[in-house]
């Protein structure tokens, strides 16, 4: 592990098409995966400054990007909350949120499809099932039996029921994917849940939602607008697709524009940017 000292805008600005920083307490410690063209590509624990300015420094611990290989040390241990899985430490402790202890976890960067996220491999290429191109994702590792599937274990070593060997099981994690899923740009809302824009064509824009483990939704209640200083411009739901559409007469590339959204009912309208230098293209 390094730590690299940066300030909030870099770090945004470094960020920008990967993730936002939720309006969050600002000691929620966060894992983040930089957009895959930046400079460090590899996934970043990140503990934002307590309560600070916009600009007071936040420390970002490096964690190296290693392949999976069976002589290959284990991922190192981290503590999550059961009831929170951003908060992910590399100390034991209590939940900055809720105080409950926090519990193992063995995180790792693998290569999955985004269609099939079952397919966990240990370095890049193309999905055994659909051929489309494989995207690091976060998974956390443990350890089952193969006859008892309730075993979950943070260490390798046999069950203790049967004494067979245990085998390798990776699950997904809330947050382990902020890849794009149609060539857009991603974005962790304050809620936790995900909204991806898309530019496909001129004067078109689409909005997908996600929910925490990156699955595609439209909660109930779900209201979006493109934002143009006095006006607005809603984004309705496509017919037949998971996404809804927006029309922005005369705008030219590269284009910016601000959605507002209301997840549900009860919350408040959150605000997102979006920039875009070309056309959305949908990975193949
Ligand atoms: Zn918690
Ligand atoms: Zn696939
Ligand atoms: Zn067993
Ligand atoms: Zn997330």
């Amino acid at each position: 592990m390094s730590s690299h000292r940066v300030n909030r805008r870099e770090f945004l600005t470094l960020l920008a098409g990967s993730i936002a920083v939720p309006a969050k307490p600002f000691d929620t410690p966060l894992i983040v995966k930089l957009a895959p063209d930046g400079p460090f590509d590899s996934p970043l624990i990140v503990r934002l400054a307590q309560d600070g300015p916009f600009d007071s420094p936040l420390i970002l611990s490096l964690s190296k990007d290693e392949p999976l290989a069976q002589d290959r040390p284990l991922p190192p241990v981290s503590w999550t909350c059961p009831m929170h899985p951003e908060v992910v430490d590399d100390r034991s402790g209590a939940c900055p949120i809720c105080r409950m202890p926090l519990t193992p976890v063995r995180l790792e960067l693998v290569w999955s499809c985004q269609l099939h996220l079952d397919v966990t491999e240990p370095q890049p290429g193309a999905c055994r099932t659909c051929g489309r191109k494989l995207v690091k994702i976060i998974k956390a590792l443990s350890f089952t039996c193969p006859s008892h599937a309730r075993v979950n274990e943070i260490n390798p070593g046999k069950c203790p029921i049967d004494r067979r060997t245990l085998v390798a099981k990776y699950s997904l994690r809330p947050h382990g994917d902020h890849n794009p899923k149609h060539g857009g740009n991603f974005i962790m809302a304050p809620n936790n849940w995900h909204v991806e824009a898309t530019h496909p064509a001129p004067s078109q824009f689409r909005l997908y939602v996600y929910d925490e483990y990156s699955r595609p939704f439209i909660p109930k209640g779900f209201a979006s607008r493109i934002v143009m200083g006095e006006k607005s411009i809603p984004f309705k739901p496509a017919a037949g697709g998971m996404f809804l559409d927006a029309r922005v007469p005369q705008i030219a590339l590269p284009a910016a524009i601000v959605v507002g959204a209301r997840f549900e009912d009860k919350q408040p309208e959150y605000r997102f940017d979006f920039q875009f230098y070309g056309y959305s293209k949908e990975p193949k």
